[in-house]
């Protein structure tokens, strides 16, 4: 068994064991959960791991590298949907509208258009997650939460898009309960979208490696799961 394989059957198993834990604490069927492993900074290898383990998606955060890596599963013969969880620039809009299956870092008025209009071109119905930044944290992208009302809004009026539910990252911290307070925020802001625009938003996509037990006890449908799946990422190589 190669060295990822070995780390993946352990830490799936892990992982499964926290995923448990925290939802028997929360009062929660673990069915209620589902697991997205986040193959980023990890080679194809990886995927092929993910999808023989029954896991029908994997969560990338770089355009470029997964359409590399889409390629390479493809040569392999593994079949795989993908979700882009990363920051994207508005210049991989086109890209990313045509290689992923759901995008969950749309934080933007602009980048709702410019993936509309990708997507139709494309002739794509193309799911989304509208990404809030529930933490208030000055280091993350994605809307402000007092600005979610007028970006589902928006959202809803395109016809290529397909609003799913809400995603964010906590904020770094120590605290375990900064991480609480953001997923409690992504919940109540999700509740009330619900309320005032009358449609269903029910994915709330939200815990990783670190904090998925407060993400879980905070009703999150799906965690992010990178690095307690595959181990530590190998380090982005230097520039030049
Ligand atoms: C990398 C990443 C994850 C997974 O993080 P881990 O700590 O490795 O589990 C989840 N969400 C986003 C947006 C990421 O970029």
């Amino acid at each position: 068994m190669s060295a990822i394989a070995a780390t993946f059957e352990e830490g799936l198993a892990g992982v499964r064991t926290r995923i448990v834990a925290a939802c028997t604490a929360a009062g929660r069927d673990a069915s209620t959960v589902r697991l997205l492993p986040v193959t980023k900074n990890h080679p194809a290898e990886a995927v092929a791991l993910a999808v023989a383990a029954g896991f029908p998606a994997v969560g990338e955060n770089r355009v470029q590298e997964a359409v590399a890596k889409q390629a390479d599963c493809a040569a392999l013969g593994v079949t795989a949907r993908w979700e882009l969880i990363g920051h994207l620039q508005s210049n991989k809009a086109r890209l990313a509208a045509r290689h992923f299956d759901r995008v969950q870092s749309v934080g933007s008025v602009k980048l709702l258009d410019l993936l509309d209009r990708e997507a139709a071109a494309a002739g794509r119905l193309l799911p989304v997650l509208l990404q809030i930044n529930a933490g208030n944290d000055p280091a993350k992208f994605g809307a402000e939460p007092a600005d979610a009302p007028a970006l589902l809004e928006h959202a809803l009026g395109r016809r290529a898009l397909r609003v799913e539910g809400l995603m964010t990252i906590a904020p770094l911290s120590d605290d375990p309960a900064v991480a609480r307070r953001t997923f409690a925020n992504l919940r109540a802001i999700r509740d009330q979208l619900v309320a005032r625009f009358g449609v269903a938003l029910p994915e709330l996509s939200m815990g990783m490696t670190a904090d998925l037990e407060a993400a879980i006890a905070e009703g999150s449908t799906l965690l992010r799961v990178g690095t307690a799946l595959f181990g530590e990422r190998a380090p982005v190589p230097a520039a030049g």
